[in-house]
């Protein structure tokens, strides 16, 4: 086991952001780390880097137990935090130097930062500063921090957010590649990006974990993401005949003409749209999509 969770619980003042918490992450996984806003994911990390201490419980890294001075621990673990803080004055290959010189792995410094330059595709930027950097690219620099000193063990915060699609690919691509050799978690509120990367999801919610699966078996305890249209005619139509459409499952009526569909199935329920609004002499004034993410569905398991 790569790391190991007890019966860890945070309080902040009152507040409990994390009850009970336990799980494992055999080595070599890649697990996803998956919850609504506020669930608590960010804390149990910070817990498991040994950023933040418990209340109670215990985390173990590699068999080692975080939260102590052991210098060990440290060497073990790699963390992209949330955000990814970065010294926007600092030059990219500076700010690396500074990253490995906290850690005593016994590699020549500049053979640290060549190394990871390279592995995350840093070249042609390390001689800039970070603030003068592409989103993408910074957080190309927060992999790099947290990759340096060669952990074994990464935990990546919302490693994806923020970015747009393209460099989503290229930092997935980057995370896939490292997960070849490291056990990773990271956290996401994106169903797709668990699809994409991870063996297996914890999924917590409100502190406490509510699912603890192999991916393959996920959708068959949250179901599928369903699709949600928003679809605004030009005259009013009975909702009876909107839900009687094929697949859609729920009909709200945002306001007079202004409709939220939702449907279940693979197949895109827009063409079907269109053919019941000309088959009920409607215009269709406009159509959108919404991505089905994991908020979504945990809406959908607490309001049904
Ligand atoms: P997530 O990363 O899943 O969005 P967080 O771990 O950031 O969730 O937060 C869990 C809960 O703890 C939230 O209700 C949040 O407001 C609260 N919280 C997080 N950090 C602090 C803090 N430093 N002080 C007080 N409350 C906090
Ligand atoms: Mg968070």
């Amino acid at each position: 086991m790569s790391i190991v969770v007890q019966g860890v619980t945070k309080l902040y003042g009152e507040q409990k952001a994390l009850d009970n918490v336990s799980f494992q992450v055999k080595t070599g996984e890649i697990v996803g780390f998956l919850g609504p806003n506020g669930a608590g994911k960010s804390t149990m990390m910070k817990i498991i880097t040994g950023f933040i201490p418990a209340s109670s419980g215990q985390v173990l890294v590699n068999g080692l137990e975080v939260g102590t001075d052991n210098p060990e621990v440290k060497k073990q673990i790699g963390y992209l935090p949330e955000n990814n803080p970065l010294y926007p004055e600092m030059y990219v290959r500076e700010y690396l130097g500074f990253v490995a010189s906290i850690y005593n792995t016994g590699t020549p410094k500049k053979k640290l930062i060549d190394n990871i330059i390279e592995v995350t595709g840093l070249i042609p930027e390390q001689k800039k500063k970070i603030g003068s950097l592409s989103k993408g690219y910074r957080q190309r620099v927060g992999l790099a921090q947290a990759l340096i000193h060669n952990p074994s063990v990464l935990i990546l915060d919302e490693a994806t957010t923020g970015l747009d699609p393209n460099q989503i690919v290229e930092i997935r691509k980057l995370i896939k590649e490292a997960g070849k050799e490291k056990t990773i978690m990271l956290s996401t509120h994106i169903m797709q990006e668990v699809e994409a990367i991870c063996d297996r999801v914890i999924i917590i919610d409100k502190g406490v974990i509510v699912a603890n699966e192999e991916k393959s078996n996920i959708y068959s305890i949250i179901r599928r993401p369903k699709q949600i249209v928003q679809v605004e005619f030009d005259k009013d139509i009975k909702e009876s005949l909107l839900a009687a459409i094929a697949n859609v499952t729920t009909v709200k009526q945002i306001k007079n003409n202004l409709w939220l569909l939702e449907a279940e199935g693979d197949e895109d329920i827009r063409p079907a749209l269109f053919s019941f609004a000309v088959n009920n002499n409607l215009t269709v004034f406009s159509l959108q999509k919404q991505e089905s993410n994991l908020e979504d569905v945990f809406r959908h398991l607490t309001n049904g």
